[in-house]
């Protein structure tokens, strides 16, 4: 569904993204690690446009995601990929509700009712049924991070992207999170996720890429890369988690 091919990116002179070659087929599940500032937010913000690349390109579904296009089309492409940021980054002046079926009539014309209805089973299916008429300020953490999830779903997207879903989330709501992408993995969801969280890496990625000094290093199944990582600097890193 994706495709990376010699993707570069730099800020001034300083490189972030080097040689970035990958790819991610249609229902794969892919977790992407890697020390802190190595490249990961960056990465895979280029994949829906929300940062340009230097050279290279990123094709998905037959579409160069970078060739230039008018606002609208881009704007379109950008809410067609689900992205979930770690600070949820919802509408606070705006309801649950209104937060989750924002984008459908804005974006695709959807009518306002099929929306809110749409959205209400959104709702329902990450379990926030009940606080469809909340305003953001007034939910948890997970439950906002649960919204944000919502509302990228809304605009039946073919991909999501995660950004650090659960690091800004008090501990014993991480769970909660966890579980929604759990159960859209199962569905058969293709997902990109940067997380610290490698017992979800473990139990549901389809494959790791190890990212250090921009630079993919190692792109291995969890058991391998778990097991026996090949890399010094991912043995260095995944011994600095335990
Ligand atoms: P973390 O785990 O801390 O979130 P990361 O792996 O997501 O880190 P990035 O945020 O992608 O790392 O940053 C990669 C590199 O790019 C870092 O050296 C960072 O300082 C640099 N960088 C990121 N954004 C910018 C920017 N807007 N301008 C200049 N440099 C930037
Ligand atoms: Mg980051």
């Amino acid at each position: 569904a994706i495709r990376l091919s010699n993707v570069y990116k730099s800020y001034g002179d300083h490189p972030v993204l080097k040689n970035i070659d990958a790819s991610v087929a249609r229902g794969e599940v892919v977790v992407i690690c890697g020390p802190s500032g190595s490249g990961k937010s960056t990465l895979i913000r280029t994949i829906n446009r929300l940062e340009e690349i230097s050279s290279g390109s990123i094709v998905f579904d037959g579409q160069d995601i970078h060739a230039s296009m008018p606002s609208k089309k881009l704007n379109l492409l950008r809410s067609s990929i689900g992205f979930v940021f770690q600070n949820f980054n919802l509408f606070p002046h705006l309801s649950v509700v209104e937060n989750v079926s924002m984008s459908p009539v804005r974006v695709k014309g959807v009518a306002p009712d099929v929306a809110h209805d749409k959205a209400l089973k959104l709702l329902d299916r990450v379990g926030l049924a009940e606080k469809a008429n909340a305003y953001p300020g007034q939910l948890s953490g997970g439950q906002q991070q649960r919204v944000a999830i919502a509302r990228a779903l809304a605009m039946e997207p073919p991909v999501m992207l995660f950004d650090e879903p659960t690091s800004a989330l008090d501990p014993e709501m991480v769970g909660e999170v966890l579980s929604v992408m759990k159960s859209l993995a199962a569905e058969g969801m293709t997902m990109l996720c940067v997380t610290h969280e490698m017992g979800f890496a473990h139990d549901v990625a389809d494959l790791i890429w190890f990212i250090d000094a921009g630079e993919i290093i190692e792109k291995a199944p969890p058991e391998e890369f778990f097991k026996t990582p090949r890399h010094p600097r991912a043995q260095r890193f995944l011994a600095d988690l335990r």
